[in-house]
């Protein structure tokens, strides 16, 4: 499946750990590591990418929800995997 080299970017970088989410600054030693959109969660890279209630208004509202998988992921790189099949098979 052909994807523009900015998507590739974008899916890679927080695969990483290239994205400064909230538990990476509280590890360093900088802020409570509360996600700054929905402020009720700690911010992983898994939350900031799909399971933020921000997020999901975003993914709800471009149709995206419905095509990407919804089950439990160990962390982002199960979920962006689980993903990429789904959407490789359509
Ligand atoms: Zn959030």
């Amino acid at each position: 499946m052909p994807v523009l080299p900015k998507i590739r970017i974008f899916g890679w970088r927080p695969g990483q750990g290239a994205v400064p989410v909230g538990y990476k600054v509280k590890a360093a030693g900088l802020g409570d590591g509360t996600c700054k959109l929905c402020g009720s969660h700690i911010e992983t890279i898994l939350h900031a990418m799909r399971d933020c209630s921000s997020v999901q208004e975003v993914l709800i509202t471009s149709g995206m929800d419905s095509l990407l998988p919804q089950g439990p992921f160990r962390d982002y790189f199960e979920w962006l995997e689980a993903s990429h099949s789904v959407m490789s098979s359509e």
